[in-house]
């Protein structure tokens, strides 16, 4: 797997039980730019996961796929893609469709997607789950690593790595992969209540951005 520029992030413990092996889930290619060079440089095998029956419609879901599966291809990282069941995300979501981002429907939508990876991850024998779903500052993070956690605590043997690829430079290095891979650069986060939201102009609006860095 190519590492890409190196860096290093020595205040980082690394992966729980000091694990090589990985499954990460994957949200978009902008996203996983920064996890995957972060775990190329530091000698980790992640296979790359992509569930996702948040993104709506199925061309914009493909887009995406295709751009993380052809740069999974050109690193040399194993890519899945799991079921494309968009019916269940929105029966998880119902009665939220009014939520902001960063409100109770995103909780529930981290919540399902870590809780399938987590199953997926002990059917590998995979004993980490990590997720790009929290690099960008417009999610909060404690949402998805709670998610995260409890996810892993429904699985037995496997536990989440609440990794902040923000940090040591991550949330810029991620924009710079993502300019010189020419990732497709999405404009909303991936449901259709977050494209009206953007469209509407009042994504994040009243909310601060996630202060971890
Ligand atoms: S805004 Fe993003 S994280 Fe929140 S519910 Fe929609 S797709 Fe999921």
């Amino acid at each position: 797997m190519s590492s890409g520029r190196q860096t290093s992030h020595a205040a980082d413990p690394g992966p729980p039980s000091g694990a090589k092996d990985l499954l990460l889930l994957a949200c978009c290619a902008p996203c996983s730019g920064e996890p995957l060079r972060a775990m190329g440089h530091d000698g980790l095998r992640p296979v790359v996961y992509f569930y996702n029956p948040n993104i709506h419609p199925r061309a914009e879901y493909e887009r995406r796929r295709d751009d993380v599966e052809r740069y999974c291809r050109k690193l040399g990282v194993k890519f899945v893609e799991g079921p494309y069941d968009p019916e269940r995300w929105f029966e998880r979501t119902a009665g939220m469709e009014d939520e902001p981002e960063r409100g109770r429907r995103c909780e529930e939508c981290f919540a399902l997607r870590l809780a399938h990876a987590a199953e997926f991850a002990g059917r590998q024998g995979l004993g980490v789950l990590a997720c790009t779903l929290g690099i960008s500052r417009w999610k909060d993070l404690e949402q998805v690593d709670a998610a995260g956690l409890a996810a892993a605590s429904g699985v037995e043997g496997v536990q989440y790595w609440p990794r902040n690829w923000r940090k040591a430079g991550g949330a810029q290095r991620m924009y710079e992969i993502a300019r010189a891979e020419f990732f497709y650069m999405q404009d909303h986060c991936g449901c259709v209540f977050s494209k009206a939201e953007h469209r509407d102009g009042a994504a994040g609006e009243g909310r601060p951005l996630s202060a971890r860095e």
